[in-house]
């Protein structure tokens, strides 16, 4: 450990390790959440985190070809941070590569001198509430302890990475690697052949600038998807001008769409227009790329025969694309509606598959066997290779919860009051737990929504939240149970609107085995969630019992997170 580094523990220690917060994390959510509470509300606060700089997703995963879905210009933090750096920061691609979302986050931490309250290389091994302190009591990996009055998640939701327990998978003699903890120093796969599993948003990043180098690539696809045009392109110094000086407008806008993106879903069904409009409209949003063809009409996600329209015009794309027919129908979603699994965006994916030097295997045909010394064994073929990419997604949302540890009131475990899928109030807290917020926690939009915009809702709320209670002699906050009871309700009902439970998603746990099905994110849209928030917080936190020294017995639930959805709702039909 560097001196520095020791330095700055001896320091905690010497307070006695007491603090206002703990905050897990120093992604996009962990250094916001610092900023507030150390520079807005003044507290105490420390943030740990397991990597050895800040950045959360864009320290870790930084195979080839990674690079932000969401564009550039809306995935950072808003006004809400600074207009200064705003004007400062230009991005220089539409969707920017990792290390370019890495060097930002590297500079909001240097600008707002965030480093010198976060402690690197450093993993939270337990969280336990003390019952008759009223404090939160953190252990860390190196046999520390702090206490805190909050306990602040910022763990992301995609942090735990998915390795299969394939049979033989350590006796694979050459080199493997999971995208999500991707060599610093980069991986040269110049003569090599490899072996690709999986075809989700990563594999999709990763294939085809790993074909530009190997020998050969497998592509080891269980389930096609469907991959959306990209359109990246460099950002010229008018695309920075006309962003710069509209900011404004288009953050306000994020904070009301259903998404977070600066543009809407249209207010139209995608069948109440000819075939034709509906074509040149699919066509149009295909053109510019990114997810705008997901927010086309109003319908595609609540009606299956409308989806199928979008579905189909997709499939149509690759089938132009892909010279082989077989291998066009094999890349071609059949098996889930577009968009109950997070559509990938592609820059080439679908030209790869006419590479001489590019192997797509159907692992619905031929599941795998087992990993041998040399290679993949399928049920009907062995691929020999000198590398392995495990680009096999994540245990998201709860995965990393659950490492930390965390036992609320009479030591219950959020493991174990989780065992049959999250329960929360507005999927930022749970009841039993005290004084623990979760940055886009599970049921709360979080993954369908550009991520950025839905941390600072978030960290803003939980901002405010503890200001008034400052403000009102309090120092605890937990939900009532009949306040959780109800938003699991209302989350399941959404979901049950919608046609997302249909697909064997990472959304609803399906890539973990035993993992209870639930939607994990809230589809309510983020405009609509961020209005309940606020309703909440305005009825005087209905919903949370608030008080003192541990205690939380002064509240009330009115039922006004539903009634606030219905009355969205409502408005929004008769629109
Ligand atoms: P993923 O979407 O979960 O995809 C994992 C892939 O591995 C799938 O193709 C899956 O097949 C396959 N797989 C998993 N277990 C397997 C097994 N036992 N045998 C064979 N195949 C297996 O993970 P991801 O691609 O890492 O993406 C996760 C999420 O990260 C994305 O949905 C997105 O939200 C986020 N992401 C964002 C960006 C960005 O914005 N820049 C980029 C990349 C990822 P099945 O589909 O059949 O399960």
């Amino acid at each position: 450990m560097s001196s520095a580094r020791q330095d700055q523990r001896d320091e905690l220690w010497a307070s006695g390790g007491e603090l206002d917060a703990v905050v897990v994390g120093a992604g996009f959510s962990g250094l916001y959440m610092l900023h507030r509470l150390r520079d807005r509300l003044g507290l105490s606060a420390r943030v740990f985190e397991a990597a050895d700089d800040v950045g959360g997703t864009w320290y870790w995963n930084r195979y080839p070809g990674a690079r932000c879905d969401s564009e550039s210009y809306f995935y950072s933090f808003s006004d809400r941070l600074s207009e200064d750096l705003l004007q400062e920061w230009t991005w220089t691609e539409r969707f920017a590569p990792q290390p370019e979302i890495l060097s930002y986050l590297q500079h909001v931490a240097d600008r707002y001198d965030l480093r010198k309250d976060i402690q690197f290389s450093t993993r939270v091994v337990a969280a336990e509430y003390d019952d008759a302190t009223g404090r939160w009591v953190v252990r860390t990996d190196d046999g520390r302890q702090v206490t805190a009055r909050f306990l602040i998640t910022a763990v992301g939701c995609l942090s735990t990475t998915n390795l299969p327990d394939f049979p033989g998978r350590d006796s694979f003699l050459g080199d493997s690697y999971h995208t999500g903890v991707w060599p610093h120093e980069g991986v040269d796969f110049t003569g090599k052949r490899v072996a690709v599993i999986g075809t989700g948003a990563t594999g999709v990043q990763a294939i085809p600038e790993i074909a530009e180098q190997a020998a050969h690539v497998y592509v080891l696809q269980r389930t096609p998807n469907y991959d959306i045009a990209g359109g990246n392109r460099p950002m010229t110094a008018e695309d920075g001008q006309q962003i710069k000086a509209n900011y404004r407008d288009i953050w306000q806008a994020t904070r009301e769409t259903a998404f977070g993106f600066p543009y809407d879903v249209a207010n139209r069904t995608a069948l109440s227009v000819s075939e034709q409009e509906r074509q040149r409209i699919f066509a149009e949003a295909w053109e510019r790329g990114g997810f705008r063809l997901g927010t086309t009409f109003n319908d595609l996600l609540l009606d299956l025969e409308a989806n199928e329209t979008a579905s189909e015009f997709l499939r149509a794309r690759i089938r132009e694309r892909v010279r082989d027919p077989e291998i066009a129908e094999l890349l071609s979603p059949r098996d889930h509606p577009f968009f109950t699994k997070r559509p990938p965006l592609e820059n080439g994916y679908y030209e790869t598959f006419n590479r001489d030097n590019v192997t797509l295997v159907n692992l619905r045909k031929s599941p795998i066997q087992e990993i041998t010394p040399t290679g993949v064994r399928t049920t009907d073929a062995e691929y020999e290779v000198d590398s392995i990419v495990y680009a096999t997604g994540f245990d998201a949302m709860t995965g990393t919860l659950f490492k930390l540890g965390i036992r609320g009131r009479n030591g219950l475990g959020l493991r174990e009051k989780w065992a049959d899928g999250p329960r929360t109030y507005l999927g930022i807290a749970t009841h039993g737990f005290p004084n623990l917020f979760m940055i886009t926690g599970p049921q709360s939009p979080s993954v369908l929504s550009n991520m950025p915009v839905s941390i600072e809702q978030h960290v803003d709320w939980i901002t405010d939240c503890l200001r008034h209670l400052r403000e009102t002699g309090r120092d605890t906050i937990e939900p009532l149970p009949s306040a959780e009871d109800d938003w699991v309700d209302h989350h399941n009902e959404v979901t049950q609107m919608t046609l997302l439970p249909m697909a064997d998603s990472w959304w609803v746990g399906a890539n973990i085995p035993g993992k209870p099905r639930n939607l994990y994110p809230y589809v309510g849209g983020v405009g609509t969630y961020r209005q309940i928030c606020d309703e909440v917080a305005a009825r005087d936190y209905d919903g949370f019992g608030r008080g003192s020294g541990g205690t939380a017995s002064d509240g009330q639930f009115t039922g006004t997170a539903r009634a606030k959805f219905t009355d969205i709702a409502a408005a929004t039909t008769a629109s």
